[in-house]
């Protein structure tokens, strides 16, 4: 079995605040939020690092912009703005070795972000 914590959140073995879900990805909010919306998105697909995704991946990888996007949008963020980013390895702070996209909104986020 998969040691991987989003992977388990995937296959219903750890419990989440599922906020959307389709063919390719899931998104639920995270545990430790840093803004008033704090939400991750990853693919179903295990893929550890951006370092990891090659071009069958391309699809995929965009869909979970599409579906930020959209969730940006239905909770009212797309005028006042929001932060997407994917961290990679040690310097960027990665925790998790299952690619996830952060959607961080409903407040000012500094720039740059230390
Ligand atoms: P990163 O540091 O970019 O790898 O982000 C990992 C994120 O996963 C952090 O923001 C954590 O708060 C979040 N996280 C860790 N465990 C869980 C969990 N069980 N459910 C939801 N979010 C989690």
């Amino acid at each position: 079995m998969s040691d991987c914590l989003f992977c388990k959140i995937r296959d219903g073995l750890i419990p989440a605040k599922f906020v959307y879900q389709d063919e390719a990805c899931l998104a639920f909010e995270d545990i430790n939020p840093q803004a008033p919306t704090h939400v991750l998105f990853i693919p179903r697909k295990h893929i550890a690092t951006v370092n990891d995704v090659t071009a069958e991946d391309e699809a995929t990888v965009g869909h979970l912009f599409v579906a930020a996007a959209k969730l940006a949008k239905q909770r009212g963020h797309d005028s006042n703005g929001y932060r997407v980013v994917m961290n990679t390895h040690r310097d960027a702070g990665q925790t998790v070795f299952h690619i996830h996209l952060h959607l961080l909104a409903g407040r000012p986020l500094l720039w740059p972000p230390g």
